[in-house]
């Protein structure tokens, strides 16, 4: 039987180590569907199931790799035959199931979604997770009144992360007026180029409102990072505004009055990608093939290889990978 590569995660002692292995088809998991894949990505999580953190995968060995996309090699699913190209993202594929770090994968079919016209599989991947999560908040904040023509800017905190950098991206390209925070100074001029209108420091959303409401700030957010920049976001949002939150890059932790839902009307949506029931998901992945500026995205994403996952897991973890990584499975 041919073999294939995978990063391969084994646990030891409870330390987490990864090497690249020549495995085969019969080690896959159970599924109805097999992927010859071609591109996977590097996500926050990711960067936790590499270094073993957050006991997000239970059984060992395993392949990290929360989304990939790639060709359909066999299925006995009635919606995919040989040949097709699908994506997937989500249903904690990565975590409880084996993932995109390897060149191939065999899932349910009920998780894949059809790669949409107008997208390849390099910039779906390029999309991800990260990208799929920033057009759910913004289809998210759409559906609960938000236009290009609101008064005010919309917030995206963590900026130049991978949801933040996509969601700068797209909400620049669909007219509305972007303020991009980020803890990086170097980042600013990669903000700019995105389309952010205003560029707020980390520091300043990290500081609390003096009383449990500040000045009506903003139309909509996107808020990746939660903690004390979730609470000064809600107290700042204009009556009626929604946040959307999506993340807990600085803390899962939230502290707020709920005077800003009483007293200004203000919304606060989750968001998940990882369960999103089908058609919601293939509405959004329509909603990225029409709208996202390519150009853009290609300019914030960078290419990697499987030999190089463990050191930018690391990377993510700190905070150091800007923009979206798309890894070349067989490069
Ligand atoms: P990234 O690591 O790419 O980006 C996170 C960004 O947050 C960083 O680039 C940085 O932006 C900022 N940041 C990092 N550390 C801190 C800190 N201590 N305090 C404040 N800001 C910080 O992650 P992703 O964009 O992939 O994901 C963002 C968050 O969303 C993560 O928590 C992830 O787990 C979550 N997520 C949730 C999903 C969902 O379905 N709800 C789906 C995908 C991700 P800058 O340098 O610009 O300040």
């Amino acid at each position: 039987m041919a073999t294939f590569k995978a990063l391969m995660l084994e646990e030891t002692d409870g330390k987490v180590s990864s090497a690249i292995q020549d495995i085969d088809d019969a080690q896959l998991p159970d599924g109805d569907v097999t992927v010859a894949v071609k591109y996977s990505t590097v996500n926050y999580k990711d960067g936790m199931v590499i270094n073993g953190l957050g006991r997000l995968v239970r059984d060992y060995p395993h392949v990290s790799g929360v989304d990939f996309s790639g060709v359909v090699e066999s299925s006995d699913h009635p919606d995919y035959k040989p040949g097709d190209e699908v994506i997937l993202t989500g249903w904690r594929v990565g975590e409880v199931h084996w993932g995109g770090h390897a060149q191939k994968a065999r899932v349910k079919g009920d998780w894949l979604v059809p790669m949409p016209a107008g997208l390849d599989m390099k910039r779906a991947m390029a999309v991800g997770t990260a990208g799929f999560t920033a057009m759910l908040a913004i289809t998210t904040l759409e559906a609960r009144g938000l236009t290009p023509d609101a008064d005010g800017e919309v917030l995206v905190t963590g900026a130049s992360g991978g949801v933040g950098s996509v969601a700068t991206a797209i909400l620049a390209k669909l007219g509305y007026k972007v303020a991009g925070s980020t803890g990086r100074q170097e980042s600013h001029a990669f903000l700019k180029d995105l389309g952010a209108a205003t560029i707020v420091e980390r520091a300043e959303l990290e500081e609390a409102p003096k009383g449990p409401l500040g000045r009506e700030r903003w139309a909509g957010a996107i808020d990746n990072v939660g903690g004390p920049t979730l609470h000064t976001l809600l107290a700042t949002m204009q009556y009626g505004a929604t946040c959307a939150a999506v993340g807990l890059a600085a803390s899962p932790e939230l502290k707020t009055t709920v005077l800003p839902f009483l007293l200004r009307g203000v919304n606060l949506c989750g968001i998940d990608s990882v369960m999103c029931p089908t058609e919601r998901r293939k509405e959004v992945w329509s909603r990225i093939a029409t709208d996202l500026p390519m150009d853009k995205l290609d300019a914030l994403t960078e290419t990697a290889v499987l030999g190089d996952l463990p050191d930018l897991a690391t990377k993510i973890l700190k905070g150091q990978v800007r923009g979206r990584t798309v890894v070349d499975v067989n490069g």
